[in-house]
């Protein structure tokens, strides 16, 4: 079961999660058959996908939905489409999903899904066949009491709407199969933001405990997609700084801040922070050259690494709003200096946590509104992050041990209550 020690010229996503979910059962004190059970996937498939291209051809591409732990709740989690998904980055990022919910105590476990694909080079019908037959393929498993995908890398409200359109058809109208649907078709009003929403809400909590002042506070942020640009606007809307962003093909710099409404609207506009003009533009990698007081790296898994960036990376605190974000060796590198790392768990779980809502809303026929669903989600976080500071501080161990520990020790008392062995 173990992952391949590389990907790349890097680290392999999985052997991320799964070194520093070793490193955390060392200081718990669950036992050694615990750990493996909760180490190893409860379920995964891997299935065919084959799709009619527009020009007549038929193209076979590869789906995958690993099912991590289901003991605390039905299993969730996001499918992304992208050219480098495998197998084992979708099985790490389904063990993360466990803990990221049992972190945050909320009755879901752990799960992912991904197709092999550049969907950037799929017309939108050609995407919309791809999702579908992903979605009759894995459909088996799936239900809103088994496991409900959300949307992650490249994937968004309307391909969380053809999931739920063509597991709907098999099994009736079903909206709590899936999150993150346009709001008409059941999705809940907050969802769409909430990672970003919840990434600016943890960041202000962590600035304030680690001697940050937030208005005015240098921030860089890598990627601009959904998480990356919902985490610009709401920081930018608390008065911090933001004077580098990043996207796929470069970053902008402004060391006076950057005008993030007008380059949100610029982005969302054209796909792209190509051709914008009004800030100084950069090498996509320099960004973590930028001497900032806060680094959020908002993209894939492994961008901060030691081969890459790790040794010049300049900040007092990096907030984890991608999913493994850090790999350990650039880990303990950063530690050293004495950087706090908010980890991934804690950071990013605004995502499900408002699919969580969704969800509910969903089985009850019933809508809440925004300011609900953000004081509800804000009181959640707040309180998963008040057990890890606490904890950290008690054990004097790092946040993110801290944060693995409380949520393993959550998932290994469920097992032994249902009396899983
Ligand atoms: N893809 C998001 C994450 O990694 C959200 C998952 C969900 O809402 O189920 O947390």
């Amino acid at each position: 079961m173990r992952a391949p020690e590389k990907r790349g010229e890097g680290i392999h996503p999985y052997k991320i999660v799964e070194i520093q979910f070793e490193e955390t059962m060392r200081i718990t004190g669950i036992t050694y058959s615990e750990k493996k059970d909760l180490l190893f996937p409860f379920r995964e498939i891997t299935v065919e996908v084959p799709v009619r291209m527009d020009n007549g051809d038929v193209e076979v591409f590869v789906g995958y939905r690993v099912q991590h732990n289901g003991a605390r709740g039905p299993m969730k989690g996001g499918v992304r489409f992208h050219p480098e998904v495998d197998l084992y980055e979708v099985r790490g990022l389904a063990a993360l999903m466990s803990l990221k919910t049992g972190l945050m105590d909320i009755p879901f476990g752990g799960a992912k899904g991904g197709v092999t694909v550049d969907p950037a080079k799929l017309s939108l019908p050609e995407l919309e066949r791809l999702t579908r037959k992903y979605t009759q393929r894995i459909g088996l498993i799936l239900g809103p009491f088994r496991d409900i995908p959300a949307p992650d890398v490249n994937t968004n409200a309307q391909v969380m709407a053809w999931i739920f359109d063509e597991y709907s058809k098999a099994h009736g109208f079903t909206p709590a199969v899936v999150t993150g649907k346009p709001v008409p078709l059941g999705g809940a009003p907050g969802r769409e933001e909430a990672t970003g929403r919840g990434v600016a809400f943890i960041t202000s909590l962590a600035a304030k405990d680690f001697g940050i002042e937030l208005k005015g506070a240098r921030i860089a942020i890598q990627g601009f997609g959904n998480v990356g640009s919902n985490t610009a606007k709401f920081l930018y809307g608390m008065g911090a700084k933001i004077v580098a962003i990043s996207d796929v093909h470069l970053a902008l710099f402004n060391p006076g801040g950057l005008n993030i409404p007008e380059i949100y609207e610029y982005y969302y506009k054209n796909k792209t922070l190509k051709g914008y003009d009004a800030a100084e533009v950069l090498d996509r990698e320099d960004l973590f050259k930028v001497e900032t007081d806060i680094l959020i790296p908002a993209a894939l898994g492994g961008a901060i690494s030691k081969e890459k960036n790790a040794d010049f990376i300049k900040t007092r605190m990096i907030i984890e709003a991608a999913n493994s974000p850090i790999t350990p060796t650039a880990e303990k590198t950063l530690l050293e200096k004495k950087i706090v790392i908010i980890p991934d768990i804690l950071a990013n779980a605004g995502g499900v946590i408002g699919s969580y809502f969704e969800w509910v809303q969903n089985l009850q026929e019933f809508r809440w509104d925004r300011d609900e669903f953000f004081q509800k989600m804000e009181r959640i976080m707040e309180k998963g992050y008040k057990a890890v500071i606490d904890l950290a501080k008690k054990e004097n161990i790092d946040l993110r041990k801290s944060a693995y520990a409380i949520a393993i020790e959550r998932l290994a008392e469920a097992e032994r209550l249902r009396g899983s062995y």
